[in-house]
């Protein structure tokens, strides 16, 4: 079953790998979408794209600092060139500056917000001006918008501080995007992983070894999650499947905030 087909969809911060935006590029391509992923590390997302086109997918790789206004307009101006359209985008791309606050600095909370809860309003604004469209019916043709939060967005996480704040933001962000998209079929949706083993949680644990175990003590099910876990969380999203379901949180966590 084809869940996506006919479904154009834009992954940000699609090269890593493993990653939570690869995993979900592949996975929406394995169910017939057409998707563009995106990076500011352009041969990282030409390698995943390669890997979805070798598999018989649909994948484009674009060049995307997701901080950058100018950035996002030239995306999406190529992608509605290509293909008039616009259905699902995935707001993933995401940095973690750890540590407790008094080592994180004021430009490091500004970097972080940038990426993490800027880029989130750069994206959703100008997605819902596609998705609010007239299809062929004459009336709006909708999308799903899938903002990647995180637990830390969602409950308090010690040496997280600017972290959580970008998240938190994000998690409320994406309930005004549903509101206002709602009435034309918009739906904007925020996914919370917990402890998900890629690249960011590599980085993450190795600068803090030390919270390793106590992190692990507080999951439940006493391992991390994969990328795949995320990514079935948004092939959900952003299917019609979940065509009820908008302005909602989505906690993938092993039990971690239960
Ligand atoms: P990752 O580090 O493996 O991948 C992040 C990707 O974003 C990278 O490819 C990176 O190049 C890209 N990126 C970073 N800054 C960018 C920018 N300015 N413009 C464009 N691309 C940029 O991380 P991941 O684990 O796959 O995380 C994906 C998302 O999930 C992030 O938003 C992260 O905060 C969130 N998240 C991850 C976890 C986890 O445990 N892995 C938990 C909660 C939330």
């Amino acid at each position: 079953m084809a869940r996506l087909a006919g479904k154009v969809a834009l992954v940000t911060g699609g090269a890593s790998v493993p990653g939570l935006g690869s995993a979900t590029a592949i996975r929406f391509a394995q169910e017939g979408a057409t998707v563009y992923l995106t990076d500011r590390d352009l041969a990282g997302a030409q390698a995943v794209a390669a890997q979805i086109t070798a598999a018989g997918g649909r994948a484009t790789a674009l060049e995307h600092d997701v901080t950058s206004e100018a950035d996002w307009d030239r995306v999406l101006a190529a992608i509605d060139a290509a293909e008039g359209r616009l259905d699902i985008l995935v707001n993933n791309a995401g940095i973690a500056v750890l540590g407790p606050l008094e080592d994180v600095t004021a430009a490091d909370f500004l970097r972080q917000n940038d990426v993490n809860l800027n880029s989130v309003f750069h994206g959703s604004k100008r997605a819902l001006v596609m998705m609010r469209r007239p299809g062929d019916g004459g009336t709006a043709r909708g999308g799903s918008i899938i903002n990647i939060s995180s637990v830390a967005g969602l409950i308090g996480v010690p040496g997280c501080g600017s972290y959580a704040a970008s998240k938190g933001g994000v998690r409320l962000f994406s309930k005004v995007v549903a509101l206002e998209g709602a009435a034309d079929g918009v739906r904007c949706n925020s996914v919370h992983p917990g402890m998900i083993a890629t690249n960011i949680q590599g980085v993450a644990l190795e600068d803090n070894a030390a919270n390793f175990d106590a992190v692990m003590a507080l999951i439940p099910m006493v391992r991390m999650g994969e990328p795949e876990d995320i990514a079935n969380m948004n092939l959900f999203l952003a299917s019609d499947e979940s065509r009820y379901i908008t302005g909602a949180e989505f906690v993938v966590d092993g039990g971690m905030t239960a």
